[in-house]
């Protein structure tokens, strides 16, 4: 089973020929919401590839945090450990203009909440195979999370986002890595995705950087190295293509399958993604994948 330690947030996107200045009000052209949250999107992408998921973390007592709720639950996300805190969900605000641009302000409200793990967290992350941990919850218990399935020998897989520094426990937690290449640069300060990724293997047995449209690049310290090119597709919205990438090869790999063929099944997973508009709710089911996969 794999069980997501993360965050939960509702998009607030508004769609506007440019953004407003300080004191000003402009009229926008469209507004979305869109269900999100690095944790609650590798849930979903998760139990969408074929896994049993389990999420730990929180939504609000607002209208936002049912919607959250139950679009985990649609997914096949067990939420029996998702918490209800009083006070608002996570929001992302987000200013779309028309050169495709953004000024994004992201309040964490009840992730905010989950600075420890409660009670029942550990048992269930003990019952696991893997362990998905992002960055969007406070620091403290991601620390835990990780530290508490290490202890219970239980894969960690730590996407770093958003980009920062990662305390040395944390690192030390962690079994494999999976940045894009702006997180591998901001965390190595090299820009070759290939040196990136070796100076990583100095802190976590292995990694994955994921290249965008140029695919995804595997490497571990027994000096494997293997480039994976992404399906040709015409995207349409990339929104979340990391998190589907990475929720769908944590169900490959828990079912132990060797890692070169779970990189290919998981970037069918995202190209199959990016081919559609909306970020959780454009997820592909697995026989969707296994159908790409076997193209
Ligand atoms: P993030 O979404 O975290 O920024 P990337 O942009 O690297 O991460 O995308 C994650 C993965 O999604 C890539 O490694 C690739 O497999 C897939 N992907 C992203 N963009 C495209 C694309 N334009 N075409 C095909 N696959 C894509």
């Amino acid at each position: 089973a794999i069980v997501v330690l993360g965050s939960t947030n509702m998009d607030l996107v508004a769609y506007v020929v440019r953004a407003p200045l300080r004191g000003e009000t402009v009229t926008g052209r469209e507004f979305r919401t869109v269900p999100g949250g690095k944790g609650a999107n590798q849930a979903v992408a998760a139990a969408r590839a074929g896994g049993n998921v389990a999420m730990i973390g929180a939504v609000g007592s607002d209208a936002f945090g049912r919607h959250l709720r139950h679009t985990l639950e649609a997914s096949g996300v067990d939420t029996d450990l998702l918490h209800t805190a009083d006070g608002p969900s996570g929001t992302a605000h987000i200013v779309v203009d028309d050169e495709g641009g953004n000024a994004i302000v992201v309040v964490p409200g009840a992730n905010g909440t989950v600075t420890a793990l409660g009670p029942g967290d550990e048992t269930l992350i003990a019952t696991a195979d893997t362990l998905l941990l992002q960055l969007e919850l406070p620091l403290s218990v991601v620390v835990e999370g990780a530290a508490a399935a290490r202890r219970h020998g239980v894969r960690t897989v730590l996407t770093p986002a958003p980009a920062r520094a990662l305390p040395p426990e944390l690192l030390a937690a962690t079994d494999l890595l999976v940045p894009n290449e702006h997180e591998a640069t901001l965390l190595t300060g090299l820009t070759d995705p290939e040196a990136a990724a070796g100076a990583l293997l100095a802190q976590v047995p292995e990694v994955v950087v994921t290249l965008g449209a140029r695919g995804t690049l595997y490497a571990n310290r027994d000096g494997a190295r293997i480039h994976v090119p992404a399906p040709r597709v015409t995207a349409v919205d990339t929104t979340a293509a990391g998190d589907t990438f990475t929720g769908a090869l944590a169900v490959a790999l828990g079912e132990g399958r060797p890692v070169e063929q779970a990189l290919r099944w998981a970037s069918c997973a995202a190209a199959l993604g990016v081919r559609r508009e909306g970020a959780s709710t454009s997820m592909p089911y697995r026989p969707e994948i296994d159908a790409e996969y076997a193209r």
